[in-house]
């Protein structure tokens, strides 16, 4: 893959601001026809606004984490989101289940801001912590009695509780706005510049978190990175996630017990072969949410969509819109518990399981974990499988597990607890930079525990303290004292370290 060259988008920076982000249009910006290369010159001069130690950009699981992280160690933060609200996935893509922070007894692998965000949430009625009942072979949470324990969210509810979270630490929050480029210098981002209604502004930033998930602040800067698979680029299909309500949680559950069979494959076959069932998937995916009454249906699988294409992404979204109309109806009329069901909401952001990842000094490899490779500089762990659909076969997801005998396509000599290190978000070679959250420096299949929203608030709470040693002595992400930064991740409450965590869990299935 050819790298993109780094581009100076700024050509010319006004006077320094006071206090207070300034926004504004600076003079109409010039071009000039480059017709050989396709191209034009965008050049214009644009306002400067306050400076800030750590500017993040991005506010998903990862973004939201590590600027309440880099807030916490007494840095002056910025968090730059897209959409209308904090969350990403989890509220905005309506993927709400935050999966891989805890095991199948619901002990806690995942600690520190996780945990402690996942139990506020819980004790205020945003979030469940469901217990499963051992006896009980099919529950809604994901149907498997060995399904890894996810904490199931409303999303309406979490966004409004990250807003306040943000308020309380002291973050800056700039909503409905992306960063958009930035201007480099000697290998360090100067400035991200951000566009919103207000036009382009340049924000000075010492230090930056690359929370966007599809590494476009990477990008943008010329870091190195990888899309997709190696061979052909192609990338697992995407989801428009959609909730629906008024579903009588206690016969479906009857249905899927009678069946034995969660992901509905059979009634799928049969669906099809009566000429109902359209999709090019086979496999049905919903799990409760707070009330037992509603569920998040996680099904639609969208082939051939390149979520950093913003064509190919619209086309998604609108494709996926259809395919929910169609798939509620066929739901009402042929699954028991959903004859009642009302659409309650489309997820305003379609959800991009894999874009770029970036390339680090090392890449954490299938081989590692089937090896069961130590980190010296592991900052968390995932408790989740390897479920990356597979990019031509949407129904198809190839599972880990640490038994060989299963017959799945990966084993993993240490289970299901893979560990994080530090070193896979550090891309090179811009020093200020690092990149927490699903475009991390891992083989594609490994992607399937790292990108859970448990282990990316771990990365994301690790960035944001990493930041500390970034801007206090001007050291790159590359240059971080780790042992330091790991002391501080327990002092903190996060688990980094094998012998902390609960005993190994057995396999995982689905996300
Ligand atoms: C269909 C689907 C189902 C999944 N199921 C589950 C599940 O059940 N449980 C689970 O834990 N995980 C699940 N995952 C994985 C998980 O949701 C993501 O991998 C995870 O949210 C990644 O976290 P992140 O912080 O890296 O990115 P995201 O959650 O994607 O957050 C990135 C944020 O950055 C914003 N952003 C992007 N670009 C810019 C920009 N240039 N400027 C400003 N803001 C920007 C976005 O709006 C978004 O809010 C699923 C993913 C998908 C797509």
């Amino acid at each position: 893959m050819p790298h993109p060259s780094r581009r100076t988008f700024v050509k010319h920076i006004g006077a320094a601001a006071g206090a207070g982000l300034l926004f504004g249009a600076g003079p109409a910006a010039t071009g000039a026809a480059e017709s050989a290369a396709g191209q034009v010159r965008f050049a214009r001069s644009i306002p400067i606004a306050r400076a800030y130690d750590v500017v993040v950009c991005g506010g998903g699981p990862s973004g939201c984490a590590a600027a309440l992280a880099a807030k916490r160690e007494g840095l002056t933060v910025l968090l730059v989101e897209g959409q209308g609200q904090l969350g990403g996935m989890a509220t905005s893509g309506m993927v709400s289940q935050w999966l891989g922070g805890r095991n199948q007894k619901g002990e806690w692998v995942v600690g520190g801001l996780f945990r402690a965000i996942a139990e506020e949430a819980a004790s205020r009625g945003y979030a469940l912590l469901p217990k499963l009942d051992p006896a009980k072979k099919y529950h809604p949470f994901g149907w498997f009695n060995w399904f890894i324990h996810g904490v199931p969210i409303d999303p309406y509810g979490v966004a409004r509780f990250l807003d306040e979270k943000m308020k309380a630490f002291g973050v800056d929050v700039l909503l409905l706005t992306q960063a958009a480029d930035v201007l480099v210098d000697e290998n360090r981002i100067t400035h991200v510049v951000a566009f919103n209604k207000s036009g382009l502004t340049a924000i000075p930033a010492r230090a930056v978190i690359d929370a966007t998930g599809d590494a476009d602040v990477a990008a943008r800067s010329g870091c190195e990175y990888v899309k997709g698979d190696d061979e052909d680029g192609l990338m697992t299909p995407a989801t428009l996630e959609f909730h629906v309500s008024h579903v009588d949680e206690e016969k479906l559950t009857c249905y899927i017990e009678n069946q034995r069979d969660p992901k509905l494959r059979n009634k799928i076959r049969e669906l099809r072969a009566a000429g109902v069932w359209p999709f090019p998937y086979d496999i049905f995916i919903c799990t409760q949410l707070t009330h037992p009454d509603t569920f998040y249906v996680n099904t639609i699988r969208l082939v051939g969509v390149d979520g950093t294409d913003g064509g190919s992404v619209t086309e998604g979204m609108i494709r996926g819109r259809e395919e929910i109309e169609k798939l509620v109806a066929i739901l009402r009329e042929h699954v028991p518990g959903f004859e009642g069901a009302r659409l309650k909401a489309v997820a305003p952001l379609l959800g991009v399981r894999e874009t770029r990842r970036i390339v680090a000094d090392s890449t954490m490899t299938v081989r590692d974990l089937s090896e069961g490779k130590e980190f010296p500089d592991t900052i968390g762990f995932s408790m989740y499988g390897w479920d990356l659909p597979d990019p031509k076969k949407p129904s198809v997801q190839p599972f880990a597990t640490d038994d060989a005998s299963r017959g799945y396509r990966y084993t993993v000599k240490k289970g299901l607890n893979t560990p994080l290190p530090y070193c896979v978000m550090v891309p090179r070679p811009i020093r200020n930079l690092v990149c927490p959250g699903r475009a991390v420096s891992v083989e594609r299949q490994v992607l399937g525990p790292v990108r859970v929203m448990a282990p990316c608030m771990a990365m994301g709470e690790a960035s944001g303290i990493a930041a500390r040693q970034v801007v206090g002595v001007g050291a790159a992400f590359s240059e971080v004292d780790v042992p330091q930064l790991r002391q501080r991740l327990r002092e903190v409450g996060a688990i980094v370290d094998e012998s902390a965590l609960p005993e190994i869990a057995p396999r995982v299935d689905q996300s």
